[in-house]
């Protein structure tokens, strides 16, 4: 099936007689008739559900819908976008090793992967796009677990040069993680562009509407664990799991099999079946919003472009922006609803916009089937000088939007308004 049938269709199907609708599942346990049953469960975790901290059906359904649709072979929901990074993460570092990641990545990965990671002994090596392949591989060494990038980075709006990168994580056998929540399966699919590893907030495109809190880890199967000196762990039997051998047991899903029952089982950052079921309900339209959040942020970018009073914008689906061409090679179908721009004005004129909007909210969200909108320097990095909003890549005229799903001309027209206010 293509992408747009597999959100209606992939992670459940019913049996003759059961729910047409994927059911929800609230139930924290599985009721089996003998012990053999649920023993053989505990040796083959995959053949069914024991607890819902582990898996649940409502959350499996979901987790295969989103596998199906970024080509991998396996994944993992989680509460949230963060603890889907946190657990994918300690799937294969420890204290002591160290991973490489760009500082434009979403603001709490940065700090989970800078601050949090350190105190547990994980160091995170920094890299951007402007080192050579020298520098950036002098950082490589035989602690390197993993890259971490993004495929549109939030709120830089920087493309993931996969073309780039890919070929040095191979080169190096360690492991490339990309968070493709802003982009979504709908538009690109990292694991043909060489990621082995896909996270999500779910809380955002793929729930739609605001409503669930969620995350995901995808397993690629596409990496070869065995043999590979970096991840013993994969193919020497887990004591901790009565010698499970994780290439063994999992096949090609080995990483989203040791990241349920080792890092789900422990740390327990398990979804409620119920926001697993709001998300997937979500998810069921995704193809239809992604095209429009598409549609609807290249008008506006390219309205905004002729704007008297804005000084820059960046979409990446504009010819001339900076990200254009290497979005062209990875993006199919639109390039997503983020789109930023400076007002013209500085601070206080940023803040002026924010405030005239009439139905366009302001909001920390993002991706959602509402417009929304936020101004950083007056916000989430007040605190900043005007110098330290520069080294981040934020000015202190920097507008976020969040692209939504209204008639594009009422979105252009409440912007508008207040620009000429
Ligand atoms: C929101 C977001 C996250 C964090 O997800 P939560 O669900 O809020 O925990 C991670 N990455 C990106 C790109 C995000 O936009």
């Amino acid at each position: 099936m293509k992408k747009d049938s597999l959100c209606l269709h992939a992670g459940y199907t019913p049996k003759t007689g059961d729910a047409n609708v994927l059911p929800i599942y609230q139930s924290t346990t599985y009721a089996y008739d003998t012990p053999e049953e649920l023993a053989h469960l505990f040796d083959v975790p995959k053949d069914g559900h024991i607890y819902s901290r582990i898996s649940n059906p409502t959350t499996s359904a979901f987790e295969e819908k989103i596998a199906a649709l970024e080509g991998g072979v396996a994944a993992m929901m989680t509460s949230s976008g963060q603890s889907a990074t946190l657990s994918a993460v300690l799937t294969v570092a420890q204290a002591g090793d160290n991973i490489l990641a760009f500082p434009t990545i979403y603001g709490g990965t940065f700090n989970l992967l800078k601050v949090t990671l350190a105190k547990i002994g994980i160091e995170c090596r920094f890299i951007n796009p402007s080192m050579t392949d020298e520098e950036i591989e002098a950082l490589i060494d035989e602690k390197t677990k993993l890259m971490f990038g993004e495929t549109i980075a939030n709120p830089a709006m920087t493309i993931f040069d996969f073309d780039r990168f890919a070929p040095i994580c191979k080169k190096y056998g360690i492991l490339l993680f990309i968070d493709n929540t802003l982009a979504t399966p709908c538009l690109v699919t990292p694991f043909k562009y060489g990621a082995n590893v896909v996270i999500h907030s779910t809380t955002k495109y793929l729930d739609g509407h605001a409503v669930a809190v969620g995350g995901m880890v995808v397993d690629g199967g596409n990496f070869e664990f065995r043999g590979n000196p970096r991840y013993k762990d994969f193919y020497t039997p887990d004591e901790s799991y009565h010698g499970t051998v994780y290439v063994d047991e999992g096949g090609p899903a080995a990483f989203a099999l040791k990241a349920r029952m080792q890092l789900m089982r422990d740390i327990g950052v398990c979804p409620s079946p119920f926001n697993a079921w709001l998300a997937n309900l979500g998810s069921e339209t995704l193809h239809l919003r992604m095209k429009r959040h598409s549609e609807n942020a290249l008008f506006i970018a390219r309205a905004l472009k002729k704007n008297k009073h804005i000084s820059w914008v960046k979409y990446c689906g504009l010819e001339d922006d900076e990200n254009h061409e290497p979005a062209m090679k990875y993006f199919e179908g639109g390039f997503g609803g983020m789109v930023c721009f400076g007002v013209k004005g500085g601070r206080a004129k940023a803040a002026d916009f924010i405030r005239n909007l009439s139905f366009i909210r302001q909001l920390t969200h993002i991706a959602d089937s509402r417009t929304c909108v936020l101004h950083p320097a007056s916000t989430t990095h007040r605190q900043l000088s005007d110098q330290d909003l520069i080294d981040c890549g934020i000015s202190e005229d920097f507008i976020r939007l969040s692209v939504g799903l209204e008639d594009a001309e009422d979105i252009l027209a409440d912007i508008e308004q207040s620009l000429d206010k």
